[in-house]
């Protein structure tokens, strides 16, 4: 990671960052950069949420194209740890840093499930969990969905 270039990013890269209006090289060298930064990920979420009450909110922007919402087998995933440690980060970025509500309530459900499973031993409390994932994700139906326009 070059220390210089963290330090050489401004507010208004985070903006365009968030809005997409950088170079794809430039995308993932910021990307790179708050991933490597505390202080830039903080200043990133304060930038998202002042945005995203406005009228063209960048927050919205954000949501829709940057970031799309993990699976719940994903999510799944993430919390038994069986990923790759780029989904793991990517996850982890969209939960706390995007503060994605609809992946939080998703998490806080399959970690319910996941308690109630650890009664069962070993690889039967993980097909467990898998199945009851399946279950759930077949009663309700309920999907993210793209907005209508
Ligand atoms: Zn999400």
């Amino acid at each position: 990671m070059d220390r210089d270039f963290a330090h050489s990013i401004t507010e208004k890269d985070l903006i365009d960052y968030i809005a997409e209006n950088l170079p794809p090289a430039d995308m993932a060298r910021v990307e790179k950069a708050i991933r490597a930064s505390k202080d830039l990920m903080a200043i990133l979420n304060a930038l998202i949420l002042t945005y995203s009450n406005e009228e063209h909110s960048v927050g919205a922007i954000w949501q829709r194209h940057r970031l799309s919402c993990p699976t719940r087998e994903q999510l799944s995933n993430f919390l038994l740890d069986a990923m790759p440690k780029d989904l793991h980060d990517y996850i982890e970025f969209h939960l706390k840093t995007v503060g994605c509500d609809f992946c939080q309530a998703e998490l806080e459900d399959l970690k319910a499930l996941k308690k109630a499973n650890e009664k069962a031993r070993g690889d039967r409390a993980k097909k467990a969990l898998q199945e009851g994932v399946r279950l759930l994700q077949q009663q309700s139906g309920k999907q993210p969905r793209p907005p209508r326009s």
